[in-house]
């Protein structure tokens, strides 16, 4: 069987973004020319003009998008599992694919490399390394020297100047991105469904910001523990 290993990690993700980016100015610059010309008869025909040139964008658009769509076809992982997930759409897909997962680690560490844990511990070790660590025992991972001390923190997860994070930035910005289209797809897909039943099963004096929180992470964690199963079985 061909490994799913991913390859061009760096140059998937550059295309999303550069497609993210002209995306965002198209209509940011279409916007900003509406508001800049509204109601001024004597510039109509400029501002058709320079619209127009702004749709020669969306043509740029198509074409990278097409790209996409055919790296993707190409991936068994988005091929068997991954286009069929209401939500995850092209480019989140690329996204997810784009990152050096191990299949090789367990679940747990996935949802660590994502971000995913309802609480964290910072830490500092023997020789001073200061750390934002997912579990209360291990080693500096920096150094591999024993851990001298250790806080538990609740809330969110934060970057902190000095401080080594075991989360990975482009990991957790999916993870995000994952619950805030589970949370749009609503009932319409397994995911929204799933969001719905994680939130209902909250303590109901939870306040409904927190709710809505542990409910996207685990329902995010529940689409993560699929994709590990799908890659581990097709890398079989
Ligand atoms: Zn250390």
């Amino acid at each position: 069987m061909r490994s799913v290993a991913v390859q061009n990690n760096s140059l998937w993700r550059a295309l999303c973004d550069t497609f993210e980016s002209i995306q965002k100015e198209r209509i940011r610059a279409g916007n900003r020319l509406n508001m800049i010309f509204k109601g001024a008869d004597e510039t109509e025909e400029l501002r058709i003009r320079i619209l127009s040139r702004l749709e020669e964008l969306e043509r740029v658009e198509e074409g990278l998008e097409k790209d996409l769509k055919k790296i993707l076809k190409e991936h068994p992982v988005y091929t068997s599992f991954l286009r069929y997930v209401k939500g995850v759409g092209p480019l989140l897909s690329i996204r997810l694919l784009a990152l050096p997962l191990d299949i090789n680690k367990n679940i747990s560490s996935w949802w660590a490399y994502f971000g995913l844990v309802p609480f964290h511990y910072v830490a500092k070790c023997e020789n001073g390394h200061g750390l934002i660590l997912s579990k209360e025992r291990g080693i500096c991972p920096v150094c591999q020297s024993p851990i001298v001390s250790i806080e538990k923190v609740n809330g969110a997860l934060r970057r902190k100047k000095g401080l080594k994070g075991f989360w990975n930035r482009q990991a957790r910005k999916i993870a995000y991105l994952l619950g805030e289209q589970f949370v749009k797809i609503g009932e319409r897909g397994y995911y929204g469904r799933a969001y719905r039943r994680f939130k209902e099963r909250q303590p109901q004096d939870l306040q409904p910001i927190r709710r809505d929180a542990r409910a996207r992470r685990l329902t995010v964690k529940l689409f993560l523990s699929h994709l590990h199963e799908c890659m581990r079985e097709l890398n079989d």
